[in-house]
């Protein structure tokens, strides 16, 4: 059945962006054809707003009748959404229990592509020889042939002015045309530079593609140790799904990745793939949205708002690094991209790909219950070895006073410097220090809007909130009790360890790469390039620097605080601090010559320290797989939190006690709190917290619904509902 069948009269019902509304009915107007899909212009009150024409049958909504209908304004230039990403958005919006305005917001994240596609005016010869021939007509049609061009440019190439190619349109020797301005992007080439795979790489490799052959859903977890070769082999699914006309997607945790990842498709295939981030020009964005739309963009790469981009014909899904906590998305949809790109391949009927070194237990557990095909890819590609592990004990082995770096983290630096090879620092710590306080009084700075210390930029000379953004300039004088040049920094961030370290070794260059200083691809890629040159000896740097690079000089990576992650209570704090620490271990010896990984740490004896000195993962995963099975937590349980925040602190809590009060007594479900949350007060606005834990099976999001459903608050009281939360604070 046809939804026309289902909607006679010439309707439509309409999704249209506004989150507060539900799907709308509206009159097609004469002459207009839409199709489940359309993006559509409608009107609304006195507005225009945009809107996606949906299969009513999937939408109830009370009948309006037909006297009452308004026409569609317009249809929009564009292909409609296609069918599987329909069914994703609405999944998307069952599942994290948002409105589905704001998923299909995603969608159409480009509102210079809604607008059409921009024409200009192009002109070439017609081959008619006009009347009154001249000697420079004359040249200009010989020179010009069959090229097409604007007429600057063809008078350019005819060595003419201008004048004389206007006077050739005007007596019909050349005619205009109108040309899309968007040049089409390069065709990657699937057989450019075939590398020569090792056999496990090889047997991976021939599963992939026949998997991407079959064009039906099937996850997969890549799992390679670093180096092992897991983008070589994801790039042959690639070059599968190219060889069958198909569309490909690779999501990256972060921008910052994309430049590298640029350079490697380049040199594998012969041209870039399409990136898509926040980073791109509006005309950029554009061009972007509409090939994908359109099915030209074969091989699209991005964060994860690339996920939601309509591609026409998508025939593979790789989720790189796929264990990133950066692939949950904390505002708006709190949507985690790992899990919806395998719902996606589902719709779309295509294998999914999840690469990672350090799987997430969520990820093992599927392959366990038999729902993912574990690849394995066991060694490092070619002569590299995985890099040598020691913890060093801070409480045996301190630095100095005033120090960070322990004295044999030191000694294993000079070493590898007088060979002339790179050193990696990393801490995960943005600035010069994480609090200020005052040496007289004691008082600590603290953000206004936040429950958060102000963190000492010292390059900027300026005190920076990390949750807002909100910063001054360093104060000299201590704001409660006005001492001058009392205000002491505590603890290290990147900038004081890269002080010590210039100090240690004054003739050394020292890079510190944080979201700071490689805030776009282009730095990024100077970034690289300098690696590569050797103009940089030793870099400090946060999480950013931890993953996806290959600097085969770099051959010792000290961890100057392992235990930065451990605190907090948060249920994935053990397993993100052995994921991280396995990444930037990762990038030790990637070359010829051997890594060693040096970790600085209070606690040796814990269990994740252990485990990432003896690499001994399964033994670590085992253990705390178990541990979550105890205390029912996810995999083998569920949680979803509610998040009520307002600036008025009162109605916040009182929102928040209403909320709690009217729980749904259930067995299979336990509500804790409502308690101040950790982060207490976020930009200005004030946080209560509510956590449902439920058994796996059970549907929490429909009793949350229905819970939430039958309450009302104040419009000044946000209620936002995380299912599936990782962020705890
Ligand atoms: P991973 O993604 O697992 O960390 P990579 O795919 O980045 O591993 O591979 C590590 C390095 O080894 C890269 O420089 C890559 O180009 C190289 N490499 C891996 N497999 C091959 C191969 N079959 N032929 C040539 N180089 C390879
Ligand atoms: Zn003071
Ligand atoms: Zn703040």
């Amino acid at each position: 059945m046809t939804i026309w069948e289902a909607m006679p009269g010439n309707r439509a019902r309409v999704i249209v962006m506004n989150n507060a509304l539900g799907p709308l009915d509206y009159r097609v107007p004469h002459g207009m054809q839409v199709e489940p899909g359309s993006i559509v212009i409608a009107p609304l009150g006195p507005r225009q707003l945009v809107g996606v024409v949906w299969e009513p049958e999937r939408l109830p909504t009370e009948e309006v009748g037909d006297n009452r209908l308004r026409n569609l304004i317009g249809l929009v230039d564009a292909p409609p959404i296609p069918a599987p990403l329909r069914r994703l958005v609405e999944w998307t919006a069952d599942y994290y229990l948002s409105p589905l305005p704001s998923v299909l917001r995603m969608c159409l994240s480009s509102s210079a592509a809604l607008e059409g596609s921009p024409t200009i005016v192009e002109y070439r010869a017609t081959g008619l020889v006009p009347k009154r021939m001249t000697e420079q007509r004359e040249q200009a049609l010989e020179r010009i042939g069959d090229r097409q061009g604007l007429v600057r440019e063809l008078a350019a190439i005819a060595d003419v002015s201008d004048a004389v190619i206007r006077g050739l349109v005007k007596v019909g020797a050349i005619e205009s045309v109108l040309v899309e301005a968007d040049t089409p992007y390069p065709l990657p080439d699937p057989n450019f530079a075939p590398p020569d795979l090792s056999p496990d790489q090889a047997s991976v490799a021939s599963i992939l593609r026949q998997a991407v052959g079959a064009e039906t859903f099937q996850p997969f977890l890549l799992d390679g140790v670093t180096g092992s070769g897991k983008t070589e082999v994801y790039f042959e699914a690639i070059a599968a799904a190219l060889a069958a006309g198909k569309q490909t997607l690779v999501l990256l945790p972060e921008i910052a990745l994309t430049e590298p990842f640029l350079t490697r498709f380049t040199r594998r295939f012969g041209c870039e793939p399409v990136a898509w981030h926040s980073d791109l020009r509006q005309s950029q964005r554009r061009r972007a949205w509409r090939a994908i739309a359109s099915g030209e963009a074969k091989v699209a790469v991005g964060a994860r708002s690339a996920l939601f981009l309509p591609y026409a014909d998508l025939g593979l899904i790789v989720v790189d690094e796929a264990h990133e906590t950066s692939f949950k998305q904390e505002e708006g949809v709190h949507y985690h991209a790992r899990d919806v790109a395998v719902m996606r391949g589902l719709f779309e009927q295509a294998p999914v790909v999840l690469a990672t070194a350090t799987p997430a237990i969520e990820t093992r557990h599927q392959v366990q219950l038999g729902r993912y095909e574990e690849l394995k890819l066991p060694g490092r590609y070619g002569p590299a070895d995985l890099p040598h592990v020691e913890a060093i004990d801070m409480i045996q082995e301190p630095p100095e006073r005033g120090r960070w770096l322990a004295p044999r983290l030191v000694k294993g630096m000079q070493a590898t410097l007088e060979r002339d090879e790179q050193v990696l620092l990393f801490l995960n710590r943005r600035g010069y220090a994480p609090l200020t306080l005052c040496r007289v009084c004691g008082h600590r700075l603290q953000c206004p809007n936040c429950t958060a210390w102000m963190v000492e930029h010292r390059l900027l000379g300026r005190l920076a909130c990390h949750h807002c953004g909100h910063s001054y300039p360093t104060p000299r004088e201590c704001p409660e009790c006005e001492s001058e040049d009392s205000l002491a920094a505590c603890g290290p961030g990147v900038e004081r360890v890269a002080d010590e370290v210039r100090e240690l070794f004054p003739d050394k260059k020292v890079a510190i790469v944080t979201s700071d200083t490689l805030w776009s691809p282009q730095k990024a890629a100077e970034f690289v390039q300098r690696m590569e040159h050797g103009d940089i000896d030793i870099v400090v740097g946060t999480q950013l620097v931890t993953k996806g690079y290959h600097f085969p000089n770099l051959t010792l990576v000290g961890v100057v605080d392992a235990d930065l992650g451990l605190g907090g209570g948060d249920l994935r704090a053990a397993e993100r601090t052995f994921q991280q620490i396995c990444q930037v271990s990762g990038r030790a010896g990637r070359g010829e010559k051997p890594g060693t990984v040096l970790i600085q740490t209070h606690c040796p004896d814990a269990d994740v320290m252990k485990a990432l000195v003896t690499g001994d993962s399964e033994a670590f995963y085992e253990a705390e797989t178990e541990q979550r099975r105890d205390a029912h937590a996810p995999p083998f349980g569920r949680y979803a939190a509610i998040i009520v925040s307002s600036e008025d602190k009162a109605a916040a809590e009182d929102v928040a006690r209403r909320i709690g009060k009217s729980r749904p007594e259930l067995e299979e479900m336990h509500v804790f709190g409502p308690a101040p949350a950790p982060l207490a007060m976020l930009r200005g606005r004030h946080r209560f917290r509510l956590l449902v834990h439920a058994r796996r099976a059970f549907d929490v999001q429909d009793v949350i619904r229905e819970w939430l459903g039958a309450l009302e608050w104040p419009a000044k009281v946000r209620v936002a509902v995380d299912v599936d939360p990782y962020s705890f604070l």
